[in-house]
């Protein structure tokens, strides 16, 4: 474990602001998260180099299609989320509580694997990025320097602080971002995060010139109405008042909590439904995912 670099210290607890949950962690306590944890009135996170997973992904599995289109990115995620989303994909690791015996892995390790794969880019997926943001910045840094780009694929719950310390050096050159739905009752409920915050994240980071493109599942009955999905349209469309920010529209499988028989996989209709409420609302580039 590694001395967390996104913390203050007050006088009982500590304050974590690497995202927007800013958790007050209590000595021996860990925040939402699960992997930082205050030790004698300090912050350390706990999964500093502990890598889940290690593969070299296409980019167009991010999914990313419009930046460096073609290539493979050197893809990694450690333990832990800040969502509790019971469909979760990578529940295994994102909603893992035990301590894994894993081989630990140092940032020059990562940056000299993906420059032996001739990767173009590294990206921090599989889980959220920010909540293991000292690792991400240590091997960010050495990545720029060697001419690779940095890639997050995020929930969107970074915090403002954190985007603002990757972005002095300009560490984060493209993001794909979750839009889970567009009611803050399914945020709430579900994720246990705040919907204005994730709108907030994906406006700043637009803002930031990192290239934004946006993921949204599609799961039956709970974001797949039409003024839901009309309403997700016409956000992303206000970011850039062209159309020209990718989304992306992801087909459902049952998984983790959401498996039972009042879940099923998202009808490929309802996805095209959804492909026609984007173009109405003037976004160009709409891609169906997991079909
Ligand atoms: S990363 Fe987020 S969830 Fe984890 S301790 Fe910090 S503020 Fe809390």
């Amino acid at each position: 474990m590694e001395k967390a670099i996104f913390y203050k210290k007050e006088e009982n607890f500590v304050k974590c602001f690497a995202c927007n949950h800013k958790c007050s962690i209590s000595e021996g306590k860990k925040g939402f998260c699960g992997v930082r944890k205050n030790i004698d009135g300090d912050l350390f996170l706990l999964t500093y180099g502990k890598v889940s997973a290690e593969h070299i992904d296409p980019i167009e599995k991010k999914p990313l299609y419009h930046f460096l289109p073609g290539s493979f990115s050197y893809s990694i995620g450690g333990f832990g989320c800040n969502f509790l989303c019971p469909w979760c994909q990578n529940f295994e690791i994102s909603q893992c509580k035990k301590s894994f015996c894993v081989k630990k892995r140092k940032p020059e390790e990562i940056v000299k694997s993906a420059l032996e794969y001739s990767c173009p880019s590294i990206s921090y997926t599989y889980n959220e990025p920010s909540i293991w943001a000292e690792f991400v910045y240590d091997i960010s840094k050495l990545a720029k320097k060697n001419n690779l780009k940095n890639v997050w694929v995020t929930n969107g719950y970074f915090s403002e602080e954190v985007l603002n310390f990757f972005m002095k050096e300009k560490l984060i050159d493209a993001m794909n971002i979750d839009l889970k739905a567009f009611k803050k009752e399914t945020y709430e409920k579900y994720c246990g995060a705040n919907l204005k915050k994730i709108l907030n994240s994906i406006k700043k980071a637009h803002k930031k010139k990192i290239h934004i493109e946006i993921t949204s599942l599609i799961i039956p009955n709970l974001n797949d109405s039409e003024k839901e999905l009309k309403e997700m349209a016409k956000f992303i469309f206000s970011l850039d008042k062209r159309g020209e920010v990718p989304w992306h529209i992801s087909r459902f499988f049952p998984m983790y909590k959401f498996c039972d028989e009042k879940y099923f996989i998202t009808p490929l209709e309802k996805l095209k439904k959804a492909e026609d409420i984007g173009k109405n609302e003037g976004l160009k580039y709409i891609y169906l995912g997991n079909v």
